[in-house]
């Protein structure tokens, strides 16, 4: 990276270079606006500030990075495995236009209950049948989860559901949730909900999702939209095709037959049974026994739990699973995947730890500087 000077860094993050200059002084370095900033002391101050390290990082060559995103993994893997897999489906929208209720009336009633297991548990995923297919439901709506998933550059979902109340339009979470979908380049779905209400404008919602960049296809544009009701469960159907219609249009792949990749959806301390995570593969197959590493915790497969309480040995693409065996609560959102073996896992997993200490060293002996510089 070039080196860069002060207020022209300070514009380019958007902070006001007074700002800089004072995180520059915690890390005992005194300058003024023009002050150059060479790569080190640049991401020292990213690392301090806490940026997307997009603005500076460059492609790294290492074998791993600490930022928690993909190792390299020693393995060797034939392309001709790669088979298509279920999709995996974000539901947003706007609060109040029926996010819950429609993951609900999915689970509902297009989720067969195991005959071992019986009633199906809320592990923060579930595989939903259409047909002969199955599309994989993320959970937990809201922007949250999503923002945080594409801040550690993890990839999870294929394809969005946009709820939209048509009682209500176009709603500024509505908009975040459009740019959160182009940003992250997933095909978007127009779900037009509460159409069993009087007041219901559908065609007002689509208007309005054309003032979006969002054209409907009965209006000549791109955009798939369905009318629904998701309480009544009315064109569920229709909306479950258009999921699958989009995921095959999209070629979704993956191989179950290399050491698995995915994502942590979400993570707890049991009482009984220590860290337990919900991880949902999407690459290969997690298998009990496994070597893991996720973010800065690492560990090796003790058992896996589906989403109907079965104890099961293997876990393939698009499936959602509980894993116990990791040595500490990984984070939601963070990126998991096997490892050549249990040593390399841990030593990652070290030197990820004494990172995150030493940011948490420099962030403690900031403050003590700035109120210091407070003061006089
Ligand atoms: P969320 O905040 O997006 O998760 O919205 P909820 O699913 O909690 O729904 C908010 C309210 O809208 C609840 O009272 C739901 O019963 C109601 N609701 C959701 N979908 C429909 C629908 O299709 N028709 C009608 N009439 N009400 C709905
Ligand atoms: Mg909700």
């Amino acid at each position: 990276i070039p080196p860069i000077k002060v207020k022209d860094f300070a514009e380019e993050v958007g902070m006001q270079a007074n700002t800089l200059l004072k995180d520059l002084m915690g890390l005992g370095i005194m300058g003024n606006i023009n002050y150059s900033l060479d790569e080190e002391t640049l991401e020292l101050l990213i690392d301090e500030l806490d940026l997307p390290a997009k603005i500076a990082a460059p492609e790294e060559e290492e074998d791993f990075t600490c930022d928690g995103s993909k190792v390299k993994v020693d393995f060797e893997e034939d392309p001709a495995d790669y088979r298509l897999r279920s999709p995996i489906v974000t539901v947003m929208g706007h609060v109040d236009h029926g996010k819950t209720t429609l993951l609900d009336m999915i689970r509902k009633t297009r989720v067969t209950e195991s005959e071992a297991g019986g009633i199906t548990q809320h592990i923060g995923a579930y595989q939903a049948i259409s047909g002969d297919q199955k599309i994989t439901f993320i959970d937990t709506p809201g922007h949250e989860a999503f923002t945080a998933m594409r801040a550690r550059g993890a990839q999870l979902t294929d394809i969005a559901i946009l709820v939209v109340a048509a009682d209500d339009g176009i709603m500024p979470q509505t908009v975040e949730a459009i740019n959160h979908a182009k940003a992250a380049d997933i095909p978007l779905i127009v779900a037009v909900n509460k159409i069993d209400k009087p007041n219901a404008q559908p065609d007002r919602v689509k208007q309005e999702l054309t003032e979006h960049g969002l054209v409907p296809e009965e209006w000549g544009g791109k955009t798939i939209c369905v009318e629904i009701s998701a309480l009544k469960g009315e064109n569920i159907d229709e909306l479950m095709e258009m999921v699958l219609l989009v995921a095959e249009m999209e070629d979704i792949k993956a191989n179950p037959n290399r050491p698995a990749e995915g994502v942590i959806i979400e993570a707890e301390l049991d009482k009984g049974r220590g860290a337990v995570a919900t991880v949902l593969v999407k690459n290969g197959s997690l298998k009990v026994g496994d070597p893991i590493l996720a973010g800065s915790v690492c560990g090796r497969v003790k058992a896996l739990v589906d989403e109907h309480g079965n104890r099961i040995d293997v876990a393939g693409p698009a499936m959602p699973v509980e894993v116990l065996g990791f040595n500490d609560v990984p984070k939601a959102g963070d990126f998991v995947q096997v490892l050549e073996d249990e040593k390399r896992a841990r030593e990652i997993s070290e030197e990820r730890q004494e990172k995150e200490h030493q940011a948490r060293i420099q962030t403690e002996s900031k403050v003590t500087l700035e109120d210091f510089y407070d003061q006089i």
